[in-house]
């Protein structure tokens, strides 16, 4: 072994012991609370993760209330997170757990691995942290610190290279200590290393670090150039019928899958806005429909597409609905929205709904 590689490892482990930040998931060897908390932080920041995980342990404290709960109480609770793949994988893994492993959470890659929704990242960081396993951690922060420490001149945006980066983090990673080096390298990217204006004087690894040492840091990490993410416009009909007003769930599987909205459709060529509308009130629901106003407009990106959505206010004064695309229907009084869970895009558009409802009686 490189005797770099060791002093790394220490002063690595050193630093985190003395600065790691306090987080509740860290008070805890509980594989189930390490999980929860490992799925919430992909994509979404520690600060807007700790009240969710809060909430959603206190209602789920164990595997086995959370695979016992309706789906529809588990994407409630997950509502505004984002990404709700990941809560439908949680909840049919918890069902698996109990079935087939005795409400025990596997400790062995495979029978881990094979769960839903866990992919490398997520069992490198349950087995490493909960069980002391010897798998490293690759997520955007490790990436970015290692392309810098190491001076690696692969794109970190681009899948292909990262087994490339996992070798190097394999290479790397304390045996004698993986739970606290996988945090610590994923900590020093958060708080130190951090994408713009890294603060490498207060960096452990300044001493060892290829881009500081060459001048560099700015030109790590590699990153490819993104094509344009393309913008959508889309039509969000509210369909109101003697004051309820209609909601359409989304189909299980699929981007938003079990959440509930407003019936709404890209908007074809130059179609306008209620025209959209009637269009997707006829093939969606089998309705014939009024647009009587504008509502608002809306922004909303996902990950690889933008949309634009002028919100309609619609009469369906009466007619069966018959579900073409969406998997169910409710007719539902205003105040009782908040028991259905929501994408962001609904939650934006509620206010001005809301002012709407009271200047156009129904
Ligand atoms: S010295 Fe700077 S660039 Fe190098 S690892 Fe530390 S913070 Fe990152």
């Amino acid at each position: 072994m490189k005797p770099a590689t060791e002093t790394i490892r220490h002063r690595l482990l050193t630093w985190y012991r003395r600065e790691k930040r306090d987080l509740p998931w860290r008070r805890t060897r509980d594989p189930y609370r390490i999980w929860v908390s490992e799925v919430m932080l992909q994509q979404t920041q520690v600060d807007t993760v700790i009240p969710y995980y809060h909430r959603f342990l206190s209602a789920f404290p164990d595997p086995a209330t959370l695979a016992d709960a309706p789906q529809a109480a588990v994407l409630k609770l997950w509502e505004g997170l984002g990404y709700y793949a990941r809560a439908r994988h949680l909840h049919r893994a918890m069902g698996i757990v109990m079935a087939r492993h005795g409400g025990r959470i596997p400790d062995e890659w495979d029978a881990f691995r094979a769960l839903p929704g866990v992919g490398d990242y997520i069992a490198a960081a349950v087995l490493s942290i909960a069980f002391g396993r010897p798998y490293a951690v690759v997520d955007g922060n490790v990436k970015r610190v290692l392309a810098r420490l190491l001076c690696i001149d692969l794109p970190v945006n681009v899948p292909k290279h990262h087994a490339d980066f996992r070798q190097h983090a394999d290479h790397l990673l304390d045996h004698a200590a993986p739970s606290a080096f996988n945090q610590a390298l994923m900590e020093i990217g958060a708080l130190i290393c951090r994408p713009a204006g890294p603060r490498c004087n207060g960096c452990p690894l300044m001493g060892h670090c290829c881009a500081f040492t060459r001048r560099q840091v700015d030109a790590y990490p590699r990153k490819q150039a993104r094509a344009k993410v393309p913008r959508h416009p889309m039509a969000i009909a509210v369909m109101r019928r003697r004051g309820k007003l209609l909601l359409t769930q989304r189909p299980e599987k699929g981007l938003l899958g079990g959440l509930w909205e407003f019936p709404n459709a890209r908007r074809i060529d130059a179609e306008t806005p209620e025209a959209a509308c009637r269009r997707l009130a006829r093939e969606q629901l089998g309705l014939q429909i009024t647009p009587r106003m504008t509502v608002t407009r809306v922004r909303h990106a996902y990950t690889h597409f933008q949309v634009q959505a002028e919100v309609l206010l619609c009469d369906a004064p009466r007619g069966r609905v018959r579900l073409d695309g969406p998997s169910a229907f409710r007719w539902v009084a205003p105040p009782d929205l908040d028991g259905f869970a929501l994408p962001k895009l609904v939650h934006k558009l509620l206010p001005a709904l809301f002012t709407a409802l009271k200047s156009t009686p129904a």
